[in-house]
């Protein structure tokens, strides 16, 4: 089961709007005369971001496994941090280094 809360673009960072392909089950009950349908997904599911279009797999898109963001073109990705993007000449740093007050010049120098 993939949280939503867990879910980032890894383009844009957009982690409240997205369309997911699920490959969910249908429960045919035929005692109750009706069908479930499970709305889950997993990893291999298909999902889309809204906000850029992004399409890609919902493993991707898991936050929880994105361990930096280029400083150039923002993008997250899963790779180790310490080398280039690869998407351009922009540098890999860990996600918690934009976040807090990373971007804050150090004061009293
Ligand atoms: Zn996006
Ligand atoms: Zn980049």
């Amino acid at each position: 089961m993939i949280n939503q809360a867990d879910l980032r673009c890894p383009d844009c960072g957009e982690t409240e709007r997205f369309r997911v392909v699920s490959n969910g089950t249908t429960v045919l009950d035929s005692d109750r005369g009706s069908s479930i349908c499970e709305s889950d997904f997993d990893e291999s599911a298909t999902i889309e971001c809204l906000a850029c279009d992004n399409t890609d797999e919902v493993g991707i898109f898991d936050l929880v496994s994105q361990q930096s963001r280029c400083d150039l073109c923002g993008r997250f990705t899963h790779e180790d941090h310490g080398q280039g993007c690869g998407s351009c000449d922009g540098y890999l740093f860990p996600v918690d280094f934009f976040t807090a007050d990373a971007f804050t010049e150090p004061q009293g120098r």
